[in-house]
């Protein structure tokens, strides 16, 4: 595909590859990781893979910070997050769900499909669920089992209390699943910052690996609630409970690994390892603190509600009153080769996200980001102020 500038028609077609990727997933991988997914297929019981399988998850592990090894499963982060609710939650559980966005609303279908009953607590799409509503409601609801939230609720670009919100649960002595997809990786969280039973995320967002794996960090509760569920399915893409020792080079896998994925990964997670995760967080950091100072130079809001509710790894902008959000993404790509995501649900049309994942997780990003929104907007007849943008952004740069 042509990835150069068309002179003869000044625009980048939409058949053309885009020049820089920002959506908030999938990111534009690593090359290291895309060199490991390239390399040689074996076998998935030859000793070598076995070990090198091993090998992954015991790396997960110690970024994950579960109590136990992470079960990694065959599939994206949808995967994981469904079976993770399909294992967990019996008939008789009480699900307190936390909804601030599209993933915490979508997870009512999986937590509810068994049977349990489902309470909700919920607040607007630019806003966060703090800790102290969600010891009311516990208080309220003595009968609750299992709490449900998304830590970095993508369409939203806003960052819940997981960490605060898992201190409550834990007083409480129900269980806490956690989605931290777009957050794990990208900010300082794991499956003991949050207290969770079940810690879900992925390598497509901040590890900076393609879409086609996902995993679970399960602490020793979740395991005994997962075996003691007779609802949890076993022999079925949906278990977590077939994997549980699957991570030993001296134990079956169910049914065959994702192996290019599986090398994908190791790569994804040395990257990380010899860069050091504080580091890695920092950049993600900057280059959203860069993002959103432009964005609010420039003349133009923020989609959360308040400057402390935004994701490190997300900015989510308003689409000015007046503006349509298609053509303004269509704007930045076919006029500068920028790509950015939509919003979804009920986000969709209202903002625009920039990501800010693993390897766009770079300063200078947040300059081409500012720079292709505010000439697209300015293209379209929409006042903004580029430069001031621009200078706010480096001033938090340097
Ligand atoms: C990306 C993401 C997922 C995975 O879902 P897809 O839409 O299939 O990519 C799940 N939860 C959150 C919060 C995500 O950002």
């Amino acid at each position: 595909m042509n990835r150069g500038y068309v002179v003869n028609r000044l625009r980048y077609a939409p058949g053309d590859a885009p020049l820089f990727t920002l959506a908030t997933g999938p990111v534009d991988a690593y090359p290291a990781v895309l060199r490991a997914l390239g390399s040689p297929v074996p076998y998935d019981y030859d000793p070598s893979f076995q070990a090198t399988y091993q090998r992954v998850a015991e790396k997960l592990h110690a970024v994950v910070k579960a109590e136990t090894v992470p079960v990694i499963l065959q599939g994206e982060p949808v995967l994981a997050l469904e079976a993770a609710a399909a294992s967990l939650i019996a008939r008789d559980d009480v699900v307190l769900n936390l909804v601030s966005g599209v993933y915490g609303k979508g997870f009512e279908g999986w937590a509810a499909r068994g049977g349990a009953r489902v309470l909700e607590l919920a607040v607007p799409y630019d806003r966060v669920i703090a800790a102290e509503a969600v010891a009311a409601m516990l208080h309220q609801h003595p009968d609750v089992t299992v709490v449900a939230a998304c830590h970095h609720d993508t369409p939203s670009g806003t960052i819940n209390p997981v960490d605060e919100i898992g201190a409550v649960v834990a007083r409480h002595g129900a269980l806490f699943l956690v989605d931290a997809v777009s957050s794990f990786g990208g900010m300082g969280v794991d499956a003991g910052t949050c207290r969770s039973d079940m810690f879900v995320s992925g390598p497509n967002k901040c590890m900076g690996c393609p879409p086609g794996l996902s995993f679970i960090g399960v602490s020793q509760r979740g395991w005994a609630k997962m075996r003691a569920n007779p609802a949890a399915p076993r022999d079925s893409v949906l278990s977590v409970l077939d994997w549980e020792h699957a991570w030993r080079s001296d134990r079956p896998f169910p049914y065959t690994p994702s192996v290019a994925e599986v090398h994908g990964l190791e790569a994804a997670l040395d990257l990380y390892l010899a860069e050091g995760p504080e580091n890695v967080w920092a950049r993600h950091l900057v280059t959203a603190r860069a993002c959103q100072a432009g964005v609010v130079a420039m003349g133009l809001a923020l989609w959360p509600a308040e400057a402390r509710f935004a994701s490190p790894t997300t900015t989510a902008v308003r689409i000015p009153a007046g503006s349509d959000d298609a053509a303004l993404r269509a704007e930045m790509r076919a006029r500068y080769g920028v790509v950015c995501s939509s919003g979804r649900g009920e986000t969709l049309g209202k903002l625009i996200r920039i990501g800010h994942m693993g390897p766009t997780a770079h300063p200078m990003y947040s300059v081409i980001a500012l720079t292709a929104l505010g000439g697209a907007l300015r293209a379209l007849g929409v006042p903004v102020n580029l430069a001031a943008g621009i200078e706010a952004a480096l001033e938090v740069i340097s």
